[in-house]
């Protein structure tokens, strides 16, 4: 990675880490959906506002850290608008971008200002991080109603308190 793209990475995965976007709890929510990562210890809960297959809103809420965090600010402000397709392709497209893959459908929306995750390939620990907040999203998406776990197997219990501790329901 070039070191003017490194300082991108740096300040854009930054500046969502710690002024995310869409932050909050959407009321007109008809989806939503708890994501977990025990790895790391990110929870997240994604809303979505689905009008057929438009997404016409989303947000969400949760504690965890600078990219789960980064990764799910870029990612709501990259699906509003989205159609179910779009957001679906989107998807596999991001996730090609971490894991060096190559799955996503040739039309598949360009991922624009989220290529700067294309550093967290450098860190494997952290791509779970990172994909959280879209494996969360495609649930919400199905309308699956369940909690993701990264790891299968480690089911999310009440037990398990998130890193950075329960975070006030804000209204959009
Ligand atoms: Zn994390």
């Amino acid at each position: 990675m070039s070191s003017d793209l490194r300082d991108l990475y740096q300040e854009t995965i930054l500046d969502h880490g710690k002024r995310p976007r869409n932050f909050c709890e959407l009321a007109a929510a008809n989806r939503k959906a708890e994501g977990y990562n025990p790895l790391c210890g990110d929870r997240e809960t994604v809303f979505l506002e689905l009008e057929g297959d438009l997404v016409r809103d989303i947000s969400f809420q949760g504690a965890g850290c600078a990219i789960s965090t980064a990764s799910a600010s870029m990612m709501t402000e990259s699906l509003k608008g989205k159609s179910r397709p779009e957001a679906e392709a989107l998807f596999q497209r991001f996730h090609d971008l971490i894991t060096g893959g190559s799955s996503a459908p040739a039309d598949a929306p360009p991922l624009g200002k989220l290529e700067v995750f294309s550093g967290v390939r450098e860190y494997p620990v952290r791509i779970k991080c990172a994909t959280l907040p879209w494996h969360t999203m495609r649930s919400a998406l199905n309308g699956a109603g369940q909690t993701v776990s990264t790891e299968s197997g480690a089911e999310a219990s009440p037990k398990d308190e998130p890193s950075a501790g329960p975070v006030p329901p804000v209204a959009c």
